[in-house]
């Protein structure tokens, strides 16, 4: 059987279901397939909610090289109430239940709080390879490209409530909208307590919320350009037929029987009369896509590194973590822990696989699914030709050595690297040297490290036995006479072993004190090669 990648299969599925409904149909005549995500800017947003990006990002690319029309916009729910405290801050407790959008910004240079972290993943969004159109709620609520919705929503409100109260099978009394108070700018403190077809009366009050305090104020004012907004489970069905949403997933938390999917897709369906976008039905939520889980507790508090989707690739490059949720289905879980022993090599060592995959270097039963995934892990172009692969460990033997790419990039050709590079593939190789000084930096244990010793100590040569340094003269002897490859020097180590009745692992350590003032590290001979015949004999004669 042929495996197929999880956004054509879904493709399929949205395509299938539109060309099956009229009333889809004629949506997708209006307004093309559109994919629509959303996210409240309350703080650092978590690479979770990127995934969700990727997903919505990678089905908007897929349904245009299909011919179709569409588009993928991402909003930021600025108009959200803020509504937990922040550690650290009280200063910002005064701004509890205002709009994200009418808090001031943490940083100087945005509109607003919200503006500010929105910006944050946005600015990352090239970095990423995401394809993404921007908007704001906020700017859409006061633009009236919602008051068609928040009237049909208002005239129904009993509807809403039973809804709710079937859901939630207890009575729901409250009118469904929060008006921004006009006296104190809050929208989580006021209490609608009419609709009268025209203005929406309220009461700015203490008790409406827990976390903050009404002033007192109340009035009536219209419901439009906003001048207030729904609650959320409320809000997402009335953005749908407002914007003409016909894709739109969300992480699996919101996808539970009873929560904010089941209630959405019931006002969508029995108050505004608009089908919820796919994966849902008008009866069925559909499946929500799965966690992205970064390191565990031992990640967050030792290394004290966030999992947010604007600062991960500080520590891991964004297209690996790009590649992780490209291949991975969105109902599987993604465990990732780059401190665990070997993952990130692991998992760059899958991804150069792919690569040959894709250039037909490399045979596999699931060729057709990995080479959609290696497309769709590229940030700009994909490479033209063929890249001379090496291994991020390899990379970081290189990287040690030199400590500029271009000199690691010469190192690396008098092995298996080409001596003629072209300019993609001289971007590649710098590309893979940087992540592996990421991956050394950040993660790489212990044993991977070594630097190369300018001088031999007085401690490093106590340490050295008369056997370790009669081979090492050896080794000397047999490199001043002449140019050898890592196969000749790998041959000569093992008769110097024996002619000295040295153990290999002796030997062995000897020289890496010698040269690297450690007592293991990476291939000897190959070692040797890279550091350069010159600096290995300055080093042997002070041994
Ligand atoms: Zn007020």
């Amino acid at each position: 059987m042929v495996s197929i990648f999880w956004a054509d299969k879904m493709v399929d599925d949205i395509i299938a279901r539109v060309e099956a409904d009229p009333t889809l149909q004629k949506l997708v005549e209006q307004g093309g397939y559109f994919v629509y995500d959303e996210k409240t800017p309350s703080g650092e947003i978590h690479i979770g909610s990127g995934r969700g990006w990727v997903i919505h990002e990678i089905l908007a690319k897929i349904l245009r090289e299909r011919g179709k029309k569409a588009v993928f916009v991402l909003s930021s729910d600025d108009h959200d109430p803020f509504d937990k405290p922040i550690k650290g801050k009280p200063e910002y407790d005064q701004y509890l239940g205002m709009s994200f959008r009418d808090i001031p910004s943490p940083v100087e240079g945005y509109k607003s709080w919200g503006h500010y972290y929105f910006a944050k993943v946005t600015d990352k969004f090239k970095e990423y390879g995401m394809d993404v159109e921007l908007a704001s709620t906020g700017d859409d609520y006061e633009a009236g490209v919602f008051n068609d919705a928040t009237k049909k929503i208002l005239d129904k409100y009993t509807d809403v409530q039973n809804i709710f109260e079937e859901i939630y099978e207890k009575p729901y009394e409250k009118i469904p909208f929060n008006v921004r108070c006009e006296n104190c700018k809050k929208v989580a403190t006021t209490l609608a307590t009419k609709w009268d077809g025209e203005f929406v009366h309220y009461e700015c009050k203490d008790g409406v919320v827990k976390w903050a305090n009404g002033c007192g104020h109340s009035g009536k004012i219209s419901p439009y350009n906003g001048n207030g907004k729904f609650p959320w489970k409320v809000e997402w069905a009335m953005k749908w037929p407002s914007k003409g949403v016909i894709v739109e997933t969300a992480g699996k938390d919101h996808f539970t029987k009873g929560g904010a999917r089941t209630i959405s897709i019931r006002i969508s369906d029995r108050v505004l009369g608009y089908p919820p976008p796919w994966p849902s039905t008008a009866t069925e939520e559909g499946p929500g896509y799965e966690f992205f889980n970064v390191g565990g507790k031992k990640m967050s508090t030792s290394k004290g590194m966030g999992s947010s989707f604007a600062e991960l690739p500080e520590h891991v490059p964004a297209k690996i973590l790009r590649y992780l949720m490209v291949r991975s289905k969105p109902s599987s879980v993604i465990d990732f822990d780059p401190s665990r022993k070997d993952d990130l090599l692991l998992i760059y060592d899958q991804y150069d696989m792919t690569e040959r995959v894709y250039f037909g270097k490399e045979e596999s039963e699931r060729a057709q699914e990995l080479k959609r995934i290696y497309e769709f892990s590229q940030i700009g172009p994909i490479l033209k030709e063929f890249p001379p692969q090496i291994t991020l460990r390899h990379a970081a033997v290189a990287a040690q050595i030199a400590s500029k790419n271009d000199d690691a990039i010469a190192l690396l050709q008098k092995g298996d690297v080409p001596a003629e590079l072209s300019k993609e593939h001289v971007a590649y190789l710098n590309e893979r040297l940087d992540a592996a000084r990421m991956w050394l930096r950040e993660f790489a244990p212990e044993n991977e490290k070594f630097s190369v010793q300018e001088t031999v100590s007085s401690e490093i040569k106590e340490q050295l036995t008369e056997k370790q340094q009669a081979a090492a003269a050896d080794v000397k002897t047999f490199l001043e006479a002449g140019d050898h490859d890592e196969q000749t020097l790998f041959e000569e180590f093992y008769k110097i072993c024996e002619k000295h009745e040295i153990k290999n692992s002796e030997f062995f350590k000897g020289m890496y004190l010698i040269l690297l003032a450690k007592t293991r590290g990476p291939k000897l001979a190959g070692l040797i090669v890279a550091i350069g015949k010159e600096k290995v004999l300055a080093l042997l004669e002070q041994a």
